[in-house]
């Protein structure tokens, strides 16, 4: 065991599983935004990581496990690893659940990742730049890479690829914020399913700022038919909190009877399963094939 994690709760993906085909952290940016620190490995040689057949053999183990989606994601960029097309091929034929990709799109430009890529449902593939000078501030490429060969890759992508694209979008204050337009004709023009705005609101590798609510409000009017994702209130009203403990102190609950029964957002319901759970307020549980979560007080044992 050992290279799959989760489910994680994605406001994107739902219930995601995890795949992770890297070493920690292996990666050919080096973006000031992210989330997983410094990029300890900057190469763009594709490599083989982990061992193909203890992988596929994990994703065997975990088929019964709920999850909404199998997300080739994790340490680094997953299309570095020279197995990823077999590992998506060979997991498709496992699982039930839509396969993801998440990538930063840079080896698109490559007809072979191409195809490898192309063998997932969905691809969450990132565009942050158009010029080189924004590409290098706020990606920090391995020699070589090149932002117009990036967007070539991901228009290339699109005209090969009939599944959905999600492309995303990180805006950061004084980096690339400036160049929005050009990224937002620039985006347009690679022809995703949807186009998905962030900026940083979770630790970056770097001191850098976010924008405000407002100023990505404003960010869809540049990007019209554009979708803000991040989460600038990382907390629960005070009464929500209440009527969901209480909830789950009643009886354990999966994320769509919680939705249901309190009236909110399936996207709510993960965002404040997941506040709760990081309080460890509640917990989960695999149930009879199900996900479940319940309040850590008042925990009733259905076994
Ligand atoms: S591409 Fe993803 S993993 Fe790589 S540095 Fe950027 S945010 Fe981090």
């Amino acid at each position: 065991m050992g290279y799959l994690f989760g489910p994680v709760l994605s406001r994107r993906l739902g219930l995601s599983m995890g795949v992770d085909l890297l070493k920690y952290k292996t990666c050919n940016l080096d973006c000031v935004y992210c989330e997983l620190g410094r990029t300890a490995c900057l190469t763009s040689c594709r490599d083989r990581f982990v061992p193909r057949q203890k992988v596929i053999k994990e994703i065997e183990l975990k088929r019964s496990e709920p999850f909404d989606h199998l997300t080739f994601a994790g340490s680094g960029e997953p299309t570095l690893s020279l197995d990823l097309g077999e590992i998506v091929a060979q997991a498709k034929k496992i699982v039930e659940a839509p396969v993801a990709v998440i990538t930063n799109s840079t080896l698109l430009s490559s007809p072979s990742v191409r195809k490898e890529v192309a063998a997932a449902d969905v691809v969450l593939p990132s565009l942050d730049a158009v010029s080189q000078t924004a590409f290098q501030a706020i990606n920090r490429p391995a020699s070589g890479l090149l932002a117009e060969e990036m967007i070539a890759g991901l228009k290339d992508f699109r005209k090969e690829f009939s599944g959905e694209i999600w492309l995303e979008v990180m805006l950061v204050r004084g980096i690339n914020d400036a160049e929005a337009e050009a990224i937002a004709r620039a985006a347009e023009s690679t022809e995703p399913d949807r186009i998905q705005l962030n900026t940083v609101v979770r630790t970056p590798a770097e001191p850098v700022e976010a924008l405000s609510e407002e100023e990505m409000q404003r960010m869809l009017e540049i990007f019209p038919g554009a979708e803000l994702i991040p989460d600038w209130d990382w907390s629960v009203p005070a009464r929500t909190r209440d009527r969901l403990i209480d909830l789950l102190s009643g009886k354990p609950c999966t994320l769509e009877e919680i939705s249901r029964q309190m009236e909110i957002e399936g996207s709510d319901a993960i965002k404040y399963c997941k506040i709760l759970e990081k309080d460890g307020l509640i917990t989960r549980r695999l149930y009879t094939g199900k996900l479940y979560f319940h309040a850590v007080e008042g925990l009733i044992d259905d076994n």
